[in-house]
């Protein structure tokens, strides 16, 4: 991918595999075991955003929604060290590793949100419109997922979504949910592991989004009944 790494960083990134695959033996972080596995799946699989995000001025804010075991902002927040990364779940035993995770690597560029993203999203949340991008991997298709992530970008900002082969399937399901949000599909870059869909937030979004915890999920927004 052309990329180049500052000493230290793929150590990082390797210690932060370690206690990945560690905190995998008490938790379910990921299905992956192997340390080969976890490289590609986990790390190179992170780094494939790190052209569409390396732009961004200075002290840009990421927000990773679902972050889970921390990919991708955690191994990004690794090698984007100018960049300020939110890391996102609803299950406090994961964002508990993963403060953990970011101390342990010494990295002032990482905080940790306990949280469903319908509630930080939500009016009145110092999260809502606060982000110049929003992350997210393998958090539901793009008719469910925009609703969660583009409350939190700011006017102008980015959603960097990585998809598999069914992208332009689900950015066509998605887009009545992407006009009721104000967002618009901007772009699609291709990977060699597959697909991230960009999606710019071009107004505002309505106040009545995100819908309440577990509604966009249940309802998909502009997905007719049934096709759910
Ligand atoms: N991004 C990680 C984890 C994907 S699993 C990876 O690619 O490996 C999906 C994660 O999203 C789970 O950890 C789950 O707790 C979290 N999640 C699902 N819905 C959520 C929501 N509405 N708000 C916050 N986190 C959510």
């Amino acid at each position: 991918m052309g990329l180049t790494f500052a000493p230290g960083e793929v150590e990082r990134l390797g210690l932060f595999l370690a206690m990945l695959l560690d905190e995998n033996t008490r938790q379910n972080l990921t299905a992956i075991r192997s340390e080969e596995d976890a490289w590609e799946r986990h790390i190179f699989d992170a780094m494939t955003m790190v052209s569409v995000l390396a732009d961004l001025p200075e002290g840009s804010k990421i927000i990773d929604v679902g972050t889970g075991g921390g990919v991708p902002g955690l191994p990004l927040a690794c090698v984007l060290p100018k960049l300020e990364f939110t890391l996102l779940d609803a299950t406090a035993k994961k964002t508990t590793f993963l403060a953990r995770a970011g101390a342990a690597l010494g990295l002032s560029n990482v905080s940790v949100v306990t949280g469903r993203a319908e509630t930080i999203g939500a009016m009145g949340s110092p999260h809502r419109r606060a982000y110049d991008a929003v992350i997210a991997r393998a958090v539901g298709r793009l008719a469910v997922l925009s609703e969660l992530a583009v409350p939190l970008a700011k006017v102008g900002g980015l959603c960097v979504l990585v998809k598999g082969a069914r992208a332009d399937e689900e950015l066509d399901e998605a887009k009545k949910a992407l006009h009721l949000l104000h967002a618009a599909h901007a772009g699609t870059v291709e990977t060699p592991t597959g697909r991230i869909v960009v999606l710019e937030k071009l107004r505002e979004t309505p106040k009545s989004y995100p819908r309440r915890d577990g509604e966009p999920k249940r309802a998909p927004l502009g997905v007719e009944k049934g096709k759910a």
